[in-house]
């Protein structure tokens, strides 16, 4: 096993993200300038602003928006309301969307954007002038030609809606396209909900019919059950897999005869968690990762596979279904284990993929039924994957090594083409 994994050292997830793009980048042999600007991060911004809250007191939250890259396109990526978000972390999400956004193929660049805040303990009327006061300091970045927010980690369709609202009330005409993720009503796609949890599955089908597993009764493991992980974990049981484990934040339930989706997921609406479900046994959030499984769907937050939990991983497939869920020292154990990891950048880039098409449909003014994007993300999902897969057998890499050269070579070939400026 290489030094590395004996060295346990914790990074900083902007750390890990430029840790795998500097493997990638040696593997490409990249030359030493492009290697400096690719792994820098071209915009940030940090603001602090004050919100009046219910009781009368004022309260002071820092809020982020970061661009990694802009060479393929305008900027593109969600915000994250949550107790630790950092500038290191938005650093390391907006990365990872140049190459997610790349290695899928749609003309984006990546940016991400992040407010340190505690949604769980705010009334929506506080969340709501935390966005619309965020949303206005960070309109110098934002717009539909220059830099698009979606949902991420504890924000929502109703947060979108803010966004957009408050972006329109500033130019005084309506403007669907400076964010995806919408309600329908005011500019949202039909298919965008589900979508990073739809494309997941697709890529995990791939991936299962690649390796020779029968998805009829092939057991699937989920940490996190929120848009994207409680989506996967349902279409992959509406095709036959038994999901026997789930967690969110608060724990995790296991039952090996698999867990009835239907109720899980009306226990966990109605009572805030998937603890409450009483046909199971409860577990911890991190035993859900090592509970022996198929298909093993990491869906909360980054860093939950280390050095540490890696050796006792007992899955097949890992469909990284979260942002940076492992860290490089971990993958080198995964890999080692024989694990086909399905890379974040491509296993949840469905969510994208279906935002950039909600946006086409705002320049358009032109609305698709919901076939027409399910269809467009399938095959996007679908050829994404193989073309992976084709890279990683030609260059004999893993999978996350493959997705990187694909997404790196794309944004390599768009900043050649556009030269330096000046
Ligand atoms: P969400 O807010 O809908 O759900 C997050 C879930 O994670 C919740 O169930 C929460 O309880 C759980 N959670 C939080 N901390 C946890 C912990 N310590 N252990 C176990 N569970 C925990 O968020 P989401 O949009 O589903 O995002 C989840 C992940 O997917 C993130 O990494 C996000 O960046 C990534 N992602 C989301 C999208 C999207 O379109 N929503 C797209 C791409 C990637």
């Amino acid at each position: 096993m290489a030094e590395s994994t004996v060295e346990i050292r914790e990074l900083d997830p902007f750390q890990m993200a430029q840790r795998q793009f500097d493997m990638a980048a040696e593997h490409l042999h990249l030359d030493e300038g492009l290697r400096k600007w690719l792994r820098s991060i071209n915009r940030e911004l940090t603001v602090q602003f004050p919100v009046i809250m219910d009781d009368g007191r004022l309260e002071i939250f820092t809020g982020y928006r970061v661009q990694h890259n802009l060479a393929r396109g305008p900027a593109k990526g969600g915000i994250r309301y949550h107790p630790q978000v950092t500038l290191e972390e938005v650093r390391a999400l907006a990365m990872w969307m140049t190459w997610k956004c790349a290695v899928v193929n749609i003309p984006y660049g990546g940016a991400k954007g992040g407010v340190k805040c505690n949604p769980k303990e705010m009334s929506e009327k506080e969340l709501e002038r935390l966005t619309r006061r965020y949303t206005t300091e960070i309109s110098i970045l934002i717009g539909p030609d220059s830099d698009i927010p979606a949902p991420d980690v504890y924000t929502d369709a109703r947060v979108m809606g803010w966004i957009m609202d408050t972006y329109s009330m500033h130019k005084g005409y309506s403007v669907p396209g400076v964010v995806t993720g919408k309600p329908l009503s005011i500019g949202g796609s039909l298919g965008r909900n589900e979508a990073t949890g739809r494309g997941c599955m697709y890529t995990v089908c791939q991936a299962a019919q690649h390796l020779g597993i029968p998805l009829e009764g092939a057991t699937v493991s989920v940490q996190g059950f929120g848009n994207a992980g409680a989506t996967a974990a349902r279409l992959l049981a509406e095709l036959g897999c038994r999901v026997i484990a789930v967690s969110d934040s608060q724990g995790g339930i296991y039952n090996k005869n698999g867990l009835d989706m239907k109720a899980l997921l009306q226990c966990k609406q109605e009572q805030g968690t998937v603890i409450a479900f009483p046909e199971g046994d409860k577990v911890s959030s991190t035993d859900v990762l090592e509970i022996p499984c198929d298909i093993l769907i990491p869906a909360a937050l980054e860093a939950q596979i280390t050095a540490e939990n890696a050796p006792r991983i007992k899955t097949r497939i890992l469909a990284e279904a979260a942002n940076g869920p492992t860290t490089p020292e971990a993958d080198e154990i995964l890999a080692d284990q024989g694990v086909l990891i399905i890379p974040d950048i491509l296993a949840n880039a469905g969510g994208v993929v279906v935002s950039y098409l909600e946006w086409v449909q705002n320049l358009q003014e032109f609305f698709w039924r919901e076939e027409r994007i399910r269809e467009q993300l399938q095959q996007i999902m679908e050829e994404s994957f193989q073309h992976v897969l084709h890279v990683a057998t030609e260059e004999k890499v893993g999978m996350r090594m493959a997705a990187s050269i694909v997404a790196i070579r794309r944004v390599v070939q768009a900043t050649l083409d556009r030269g330096v400026y000046p």
